[in-house]
């Protein structure tokens, strides 16, 4: 064990008003009073003893006093400049402190006050070297992060006055759906991989940065040309496509890039060429995945579309501007109707008819799809209960949740309430949900789904194939239904990938003892192929387009009529 230091002389004479902040005034009073010592000695023996006149007494002691004051001079001067290790020592750090400066202690001196110069320096460098790497860089993949990448690119323009840049955005499709389906470590090391391949893409020249979860940004500086960059893009694109290998782990994953080629003027433009490549890669995305985006002045138009249609939609629902259409679902084995599904429109004042796909993403970014779905719901169920008073067979109605609308904590109860308002038995109700909707919060999407199972409602998951949902976690779902979405469906003829993906999930669905419906069928061959496969349901143009409510109500009521019980508008069937 280490003896305790002895502070109490310190901190005594830390105690005397006039040498409580100066470390050099202790040191001059201790030099000082100790310089004294024999002149005090002196003129106590003078005083005690009578053996010298006072004449003499007096001159050796002036003598003495003199010699004293020279001595203690020197001692005071000599001792003041041997503390100034000591002194530039506080000064560096205290500098630090107020403004990051770094100190310039030498430190060729050996001794401790010399070791606390060097130490004291070497210790502010690091501690430095590591608040910039804190501040600059990722700690997961190392890489800078976005205020490094701008200070690179802002020295680039220092450099080269106005040089034409391309930021380029690459986010990985659907990550968070991968976040939530992949262990944490896992997806660690899929990010630190992912970061790997991609640095191994760039030219010694690039820039490169983490800017978040699934996202990088990179800039390419020296004559970028729309080529390079596109080549780039896809060199990216193919090697980030190969499959990762992470803890035994097969990851398979596409990335989409936004792009932007533009020159960097003035101080603000670093960033907005972020904002400018972010915006691209939100357009890429929404192309589905894989794609690469080129920004153009027209996407700051489509934001400005979307803050119009933002403000106009609030109120929408109390204006009466939203009316339900409704699709029929078909049985592909016997042709008749078996379900409808709930689709919103909007019934806009200077636009005429908007598709959910512009506002619903927009009702959900802003929470307005919670009193919206909850209307639609209402809405649905009351038709559907219409038509059974109105003796037509009993038909399940298929509603859509959004992700926000299922992470409500009243969802159940809400179900609840409106099917005992509007008097329809749970059994025709189906709520379709969305993979990515589910794989937010795992656990907590099995209970809800097993509470609405428990309603006596059906489930169905929607748009199939195009989420990120394991096998997994499929089989903890109680869902009834798969519906493989209309992308495969489209091209299901014309491309193996497409009908090979169909069959797939086709036979996943009958092995998991789930029915299976197709949307989007739109022709007679695509039809042939699906009962081909044994899929169970359809849904598409082929059949009928979505109508409002009296459209439906009269297809309703022909197919009644008609011998087979199949519907008038299957009659190609
Ligand atoms: P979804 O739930 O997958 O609905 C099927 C979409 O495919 C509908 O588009 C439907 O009109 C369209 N469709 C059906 N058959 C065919 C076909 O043969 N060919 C083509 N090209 N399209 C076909 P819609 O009505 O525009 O809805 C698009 C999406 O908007 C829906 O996809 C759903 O995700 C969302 N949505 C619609 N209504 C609601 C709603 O009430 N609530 C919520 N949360 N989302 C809704
Ligand atoms: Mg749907
Ligand atoms: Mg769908």
């Amino acid at each position: 064990m280490q003896p305790k230091p002895n502070l109490n002389l310190y901190s005594f004479l830390g105690h005397l008003p006039w040498l409580k902040k100066s470390y050099t005034a202790k040191i001059m009073v201790v030099a000082f009073l100790g310089t004294h010592v024999p002149l005090l000695t002196l003129m106590v023996w003078f005083l005690t003893s009578n053996a010298y006149s006072v004449e003499t007494s007096i001159r050796v002691l002036l003598i003495a006093l003199l010699a004293t004051l020279v001595g203690t001079g020197a001692t005071l001067y000599t001792l003041r400049h041997l503390l100034v290790p000591v002194i530039l020592t506080s000064e560096a750090l205290q500098n630090y402190l107020d403004t990051r400066t770094l100190p310039n202690l030498p430190t060729e001196f050996t001794d401790e006050v010399g070791t606390l110069m060097a130490n004291s320096s070497q210790t502010l460098y690091k501690l430095d070297e590591l608040i910039h790497y804190i501040t600059h860089y990722d700690e997961l993949t190392g890489l800078p992060n976005r205020d490094l990448f701008c200070d690179h690119l802002n020295q680039t323009r220092s450099q080269n006055h106005s040089p034409l840049v391309a930021v380029l955005v690459l986010g990985i499709d659907d990550f968070t759906g991968m976040r939530h389906a992949l262990e944490p470590e896992i997806c660690d090391l899929l990010i630190r991989a992912v970061s790997q391949r991609v640095v191994q893409c760039m030219d010694g020249s690039d820039v490169l940065a983490r800017l978040g979860d699934g996202e990088l940004a990179i800039a390419r500086s020296e004559l970028p040309s729309l080529e390079s960059v596109v080549k780039l893009s896809q060199l990216l694109q193919s090697t980030l496509a190969k499959p990762f290998s992470i803890n035994g782990n097969q990851i398979h994953i596409t990335a989409s890039l936004g792009i932007t080629l533009n020159h960097l003027e003035n101080t603000n433009s670093v960033e907005k060429l972020l904002q400018q490549a972010d915006l691209a890669l939100h357009q890429a995305k929404h192309q589905g995945r894989s794609h690469y985006q080129f920004y153009s002045p027209e996407m700051n138009v489509q934001l400005q579309e979307r803050l119009a249609l933002e403000n106009s939609l609030r109120g929408a629902l109390e204006r009466n501007e939203l009316l339900v259409y409704y699709q029929p679902l078909i049985d592909l084995h016997g042709g008749r109707v078996t379900a409808t599904e709930a689709l919103v429109r909007w019934q806009h004042s200077t636009e005429g008819l908007v598709s959910p796909v512009k506002f619903i993403p927009i009702a959900e970014a802003n929470g307005e799809i919670v009193p919206i779905g909850e209307w639609i719901l209402r809405t649905a169920c009351a038709q559907n209960r219409r038509w059974q008073l109105a003796g037509l067979p009993a038909l399940r109605i298929s509603v859509n949740l959004s992700a926000r609308q299922f992470e409500q904590t009243n969802l159940v109860e809400m179900v609840r309430q409106i099917l005992a308002q509007t008097e329809l038995e749970a059994a025709y109700l189906e709520l379709e949900v969305t993979e990515s909707a589910l794989m937010t919060d795992i656990e907590r999407s099995v209970t809800t789904l097993t509470q609405l199972r428990e309603l006596g409602v059906s489930l169905a998951l929607d748009d199939f194939g195009t989420g990120y949902c394991s096998l997994n976690y499929l089989q903890r779902f109680p869902v009834n239904m798969l519906k493989i979405d209309r992308s495969f469906v489209k091209d299901v003829l014309s491309n193996p990938n497409s009908a090979t993906i169909t069959d797939a999930i086709i036979a996943l669905a009958k092995s998991l003892g789930l029915t299976i419906t197709a949307e989007g069928i739109e022709t007679k061959e695509q039809l042939d192929y699906l009962q081909a496969r044994g899929c169970d349901e359809g849904q598409g143009f082929y059949f009928s387009r979505p109508a409002n409510a009296d459209t439906i109500t009269k297809l309703l009521k022909d197919s009644l009529q008609s011998d087979a019980a199949s519907i008038a508008l299957a009659t190609h069937f």
